[in-house]
C-alpha cells in the first residue's frame, strides 16, 4: 500500500486568503510513490493532530520567513513577510511529527521552521548578518545548481547524493543560526552556511536548504530525497497495519 505523505499548506491574505502548495512538490511525492495529502492551517489543534493520525510522513515545503518571536528575537529591518497562521500549522505539525517519530524531509522553509520547532535559531537575513556570503537567491534558472555544498560523510544525505561535487540551487535569506540539539549539521555551502541537518534520533527527519524539488528534471539524483522519505513512510505504513 502506497504511504501517504502530509505536505503543509501555505497560507496567505491575498485575493481573499488563499491555502497554496507549489505543483513540483505534489510531483515528487508522486513520482517517488508516496500520495500527496495537503494539509490546511486550522482553527482546532485537535483536527490538524487527527488528519496526522491518517498520514504515514510529513513534507514541509518552501515559503515565507519564520517569525523570529518563535526563537525569541525581534525582526530586523530585512525580515521578509511572516504568515502567523502558516507557522502556527507547520510548528505543531513538526513537534507532533518529531514527537511520533514520523518520517519528515524539511525543504528550504522547511528545514528552518523544522530547526526552530525543535529549539534551534535561524538568521533572519543572510546578507545583513553574514558577511563574506556567497549568492544564495540566485538569478539562474530555478532548476540549475548554481553553488557547491559539502555533504558530512556518513550522513543520510550522503548515502542518498553522495558527496563527490554536489552542486545545489538557492533561493533564501535566511538560515539556520543555531542548530537544534539533537541534530547534525549535514551540508554547509563554502561560505559556511548550514544547507542540511538531520536527527540523531529518527528513522528519517531531514531537512535541505535547497528546492530539489525544482531540480528533479536535470538532476534525477535529488528525487532520492524523496524516494528516502517515502520508503522510511512506507515501512512505518507496514508496521501500523
Ligand atoms: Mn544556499
Amino acid at each position: 500500500m502506497k504511504p501517504i505523505i502530509g505536505i503543509t499548506c501555505g497560507f496567505n491574505m491575498d485575493a481573499g486568503g488563499r491555502y497554496y502548495v507549489n505543483e513540483p512538490y505534489v510531483r515528487c511525492i508522486e513520482r517517488a510513490g508516496g500520495i500527496p495529502l495537503l494539509l490546511p492551517g486550522l482553527d482546532t489543534k485537535e483536527d490538524v493532530k487527527r488528519l496526522m493520525q491518517e498520514v504515514d510522513g510529513i513534507l514541509l515545503p518552501g515559503g515565507v520567513d519564520v517569525d523570529p518571536a518563535h526563537f525569541g528575537e525581534e525582526p530586523i529591518g530585512e525580515l521578509g513577510s511572516v504568515e502567523p497562521r502558516w507557522d502556527q500549522l507547520e510548528l505543531y505539525v513538526a513537534r507532533l511529527a518529531l514527537a511520533w517519530d514520523l518520517p519528515l524531509l524539511g525543504i528550504c522553509r522547511g528545514l528552518q521552521l523544522l530547526n526552530v520547532a525543535a529549539g534551534g535559531s535561524l538568521y533572519q537575513d543572510i546578507p545583513s548578518q553574514i558577511k563574506g556570503h556567497i549568492q544564495h537567491t540566485q538569478k539562474a534558472p530555478r532548476w540549475h545548481a548554481s553553488h557547491a555544498i559539502d555533504i558530512e560523510p556518513g550522513s543520510i544525505l550522503e548515502e542518498l547524493l553522495g558527496k563527490e561535487g554536489i552542486r545545489v540551487n538557492s533561493f533564501h535569506h535566511q538560515a539556520v543560526r543555531v542548530p537544534a540539539t539533537g541534530f547534525s549539521i549535514t551540508a554547509k555551502s563554502r561560505d559556511g552556511i548550514i544547507e542540511g541537518m538531520e536527527s540523531h534520533s529518527h528513522r528519517f527527519v531531514c531537512g535541505v536548504q535547497w528546492h530539489p524539488e525544482l531540480m528533479v528534471d536535470h538532476y534525477p539524483e535529488q528525487l532520492e530525497l524523496f524516494r528516502q522519505l517515502v520508503r522510511s513512510a512506507a515501512s512505518l505504513r507496514a508496521t501500523r497495519v
